[in-house]
């Protein structure tokens, strides 16, 4: 997920490779390191952190050599640490490779591997792949082939960039879900994950495309498809400026986040259910299952975004799994001396997995005797070690300050649970395939509504001076109408509230007049009709409405100012649907005042103060 660079010329590549590095350093990592071909020998550095802990080591050891390859981690297999860190060799040190994404079946081709005597000495499935290469290495010594047949037995996404001793004069790379592009120059050659790392050598490169596979030499070129036909690709030229480069071609992080959405989600579910049997498969959980079932009740804790999760979650495990949830902010479920027993189930949501007052509630739920689950983002982090069990939810590192891609996965993931507890329980094995069928599509869905970004952009604008809001949904939609309001408040300090709709009436009802914006978040479910009351008691006190509406509702467009359209999926998944206008609602509203998107004023990415 984070980056890759490889350099092969006439040059010291060690430098180059650290330069690159460091223009990968915006896609987020928690380690780093460079392996060089040098006079028979693959010479590697490690260091857990930042690239300059990295360079400082690599100029220590003096590492040279003009064929190398570097990587940015951001661990999903193993905690960070230098060990985890790539490159990895195959257990005789022949080979080298650093990888981004993850391998899915990695477990299975361990077992195979260490049925043949090999080794290993981290915890990541990269290792695995490493071996599985060196596996096919030994057949015929054609690296390339060995790279390919390998790849024919892995389930799961990578970019990689592999390098041997015994052949080296070349890089292998190739891509599956993990971007990769090669980058053309005079007399060297360049890999990396993307242009980002190689504007500054070259302007020249080629993209590959999934299931692609191919070397680099100092002055050639081979790319092949992975069933082995030889590709004529074509040469791009680069011509975004760097500072578009740096999040990715977009103006802020957060836009880059929120429109990466169809992908992260995609990692979020991939691998993770059975379809034949409806239900899904989380590894985190195994052999938790039946306890978790069981429990008396569930409570979810957490804060901010994730506790607006959480809170989809209570409606999610109630209605589908049939098991009583309480939600709790772990600030006031720290110091409140919760009841509770060992057969109650603890759940934890963090993006970070550093969260101070979640940490702390998580420690409170442990000494008292209850299964603790973390669903966390980042690998290793503190809730993710002192939980008893849990889920990552492989949302890739999130830099905006305002939780966009992190609030949709960990959804993607509490749904993922719901399933898997719902069929053990009561749900038909016909629903858990449409719902799976529905996890499948929604990547599609997601990208539908992103296509709408400059209209929403529109709205925004037409809805930015004023200075409150009122954020409106019923059932599922209440966090959602939360999570919304959230957002604006986090990021363009215009005050903003979210309610249950049928709330209005009880007191805020009182604030509406032609200044005061209503955010409705109206899908067409069980209560819409219902919500479109709600909406007269506005629209008849002169309120302008924005309804975020099925595409093929146009009865709404009569009733509301303006109405943001998009399609349809199981009501357990709409909740990351309807959420994401909202977040592209806020971010433009943010952008046209002017403000630090990105780094909003008094926040914090990783709240480890309570
Ligand atoms: N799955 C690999 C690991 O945990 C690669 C992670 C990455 O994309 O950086 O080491």
């Amino acid at each position: 997920m984070c980056g890759i660079v490889g350099y092969i010329g006439s040059q010291n590549s060690a430098p180059i490779l650290i330069d690159g590095l460091k223009r990968l350093e915006y896609r987020g990592y928690d380690s780093a390191g460079l392996g060089i071909y040098c006079e028979n020998r693959l010479n590697v550095v490690k260091a857990k952190g930042k690239v300059s802990v990295l360079e400082a080591k690599a100029e220590e050891s003096k590492i040279q050599g003009t064929i190398g390859i570097g990587h940015t981690r951001w661990a999903t297999h193993g905690i960070p640490n230098e060990i985890n860190a790539h490159p990895h060799f195959s257990s005789d040190e022949t080979i080298l490779l650093v990888h981004n994404g993850i391998i899915e079946n990695y477990a299975i081709l361990k077992d195979f591997l260490i049925g043949k005597g090999y080794h290993f000495k981290s915890e990541t499935d990269t290792e695995v792949l490493a071996n599985l290469i060196d596996f096919y290495y030994k057949e015929n010594n054609d690296l390339l082939e060995a790279v390919r047949k390998a790849l024919l037995r892995v389930d799961g996404t990578y970019g990689i960039a592999v390098i041997s001793k015994k052949e080296p004069d070349k890089i292998v790379v190739a891509k599956n879900g993990s971007p990769l592009v090669i980058g053309l120059g005079e007399n060297e050659n360049f890999v990396a994950s993307d242009v980002n790392a190689l504007i500054a050598h070259t302007k020249k490169v080629i993209y590959l495309e999934d299931n692609e596979i191919g070397y680099v030499t100092k002055d050639s070129y081979l790319i092949k498809s992975l069933d082995n036909a030889t590709l004529n690709k074509e040469i791009s030229e680069v011509d975004m400026d760097l500072e578009e480069l740096s999040k990715g071609g977009y103006p802020h992080y957060m836009l880059k986040e929120i429109m990466e959405q169809p992908e992260s989600l995609a990692n979020t579910f991939r691998g993770r259910y059975i379809e034949e049997e409806g239900i899904a498969k989380l590894g985190g959980l195994f052999g938790y299952e039946e306890r978790i079932l069981n429990s008396n009740r569930i409570i979810i804790s957490a804060c901010g975004t994730s506790w607006h999760a959480a809170l989809v979650g209570e409606y999610l495990f109630e209605q589908y799994a049939g098991i009583p949830v309480e939600v709790e902010y772990a600030s006031e479920f720290r110091y409140r001396n919760p009841i509770l027993s060992k057969n109650d189930t603890v759940i934890f949501i963090s993006q970070s997995g550093e969260t101070a007052d979640t940490l702390a509630a998580l420690k409170e739920a442990k000494r008292k005797g209850a299964l603790t689950v973390g669903i966390v983002n980042v690998v290793g982090s503190s809730i993710a070690r002192a939980s008893d069990t849990g889920v990552y939810i492989h949302a890739g590192p999130e830099i905006g300050v305002a939780s966009t891609k992190a609030f949709t996965s960990q959804v993607m993931t509490l749904a993922l649970i719901t399933l898997l507890l719902a069929r053990m329980k009561n749900m038909s094995l016909e629903e858990g395939k449409e719902i799976i069928q529905a996890i499948q599509e929604l990547p599609a869905k997601v990208q539908e509504i992103l296509n709408h970004n400059s209209f929403i952009k529109k709205v925004a604008e037409k809805l930015s001076d004023a200075k409150n809001f009122l954020y409106l949904g019923r059932g599922i939609h209440f966090p959602v109408a939360l999570e919304g309001a959230l957002k604006l408040k986090e990021i363009s300090y215009i005050h903003a509230e979210g309610y249950p709709a049928a709330e209005m009436k009880h007191g805020p009802i009182a604030l509406i007049d032609e200044n005061m914006p209503s955010v409705f978040i109206a899908p067409k479910d069980a209560i819409y009709d219902k919500v479109l009351n709600n909406i007269e008691e506005v629209k008849a006190r002169n309120g302008q409405v924005l309804a975020i509406a099925d595409k093929d509702d146009d009865q709404i467009d009569k009733l509301a100012d303006y109405s943001i359209k998009i399609p349809r999926t199981h009501d357990m998944l709409m909740p990351i649907l309807t959420v994401i206008p909202l977040q592209l609602l806020a971010y433009h509203i943010a952008v046209k005042k002017g403000l630090n998107v990105d780094q909003p004023r008094n926040l914090a990415k990783s709240v480890t103060v309570e």
